[in-house]
């Protein structure tokens, strides 16, 4: 479904990824892990659109996406959901969730679709009237999730989804991603969380210093020596 290959991509004279090459088969959950500045969210941003790759090829059901802008992507059929949520606070949790349904092909779709939605997310259905700025911070990061589905992505795309969360909200958010997944949504998830990430992906890559050094199923890559040291302490 998506295949990067040698992408390299950067910000003014730095060059932070340094030829990233992964694929993500449709109906799979992949995970993109590795230390802070490794280059994970530059590789979203990069296949997103929102920041330019230098070289290399992005396909996605074989389109090449590096000639395409950010909102043409999304109709593609990429949605992101930001690191930091980034709800609009002062607007209802409905609201929000409209926000989500801007894609052209799920505008005339949005009732049905928030129906769909929310039977995922309970708890988002019982705070449709409240405001989002009101929500509690796990609250927040379900409704963010929610807003994405909202545009019936075929490939969403999380940035760090478990940051800022307690570590019960911190289970209940990978749930909610595997479910997602197992309902025909394919997943990519930047983490840092890399012990529960590995735990629910069917594979995943290692991002260090913009290259991609490990890669494997969620179960190879918690057993690899290198990765217990490096990224799980032990
Ligand atoms: P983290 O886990 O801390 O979010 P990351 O792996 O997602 O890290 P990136 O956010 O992709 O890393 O950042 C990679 C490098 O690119 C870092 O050194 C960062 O400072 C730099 N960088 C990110 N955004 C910009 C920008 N807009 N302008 C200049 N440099 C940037």
């Amino acid at each position: 479904m998506l295949k990067l290959r040698d992408v390299t991509a950067g910000y003014g004279k730095s060059e932070v990824l340094r030829g990233v090459s992964l694929e993500v088969h449709a109906g799979e959950v992949v995970t993109l892990v590795g230390a802070n500045g490794a280059g994970k969210t530059t590789t979203l941003k990069t296949l997103c659109g929102l920041v330019k790759a230098r070289s290399g090829s992005i396909e996605f059901d074989s389109l090449n996406l590096t000639s395409h802008a950010p909102h043409e992507i999304v109709e593609l059929g990429i949605t992101m959901i930001p690191e930091g949520r980034q709800l609009f606070p002062f607007l209802t949790v409905e609201e929000n969730l409209l926000m989500g349904a801007y894609k052209t092909s799920a505008r005339p779709f949005h009732k049905e679709r928030m129906e769909k939605v929310l039977e995922i997310f309970p708890r988002v259905k019982e705070r449709l009237a409240q405001l989002a700025g009101s929500l509690s911070g796990g609250e927040q990061q379900m409704v963010a999730i929610a807003r994405g589905m909202m545009a019936d992505p075929r490939l969403l795309v999380f940035d760090e989804p478990s940051l800022g969360l307690s570590p019960l909200l911190v289970d209940q958010m990978f749930d909610v991603v595997r479910t997602v997944a197992d309902q025909g949504t394919t997943v990519l998830l930047v983490e840092q969380n890399v012990f529960h990430t590995l735990q629910i992906a069917d594979r995943g890559y290692v991002l260090e210093n913009g290259c991609i050094t490990l890669s494997g199923t969620g179960r190879e890559l918690l057993d690899n020596p290198h990765v217990r040291r490096a990224y799980l302490g032990h």
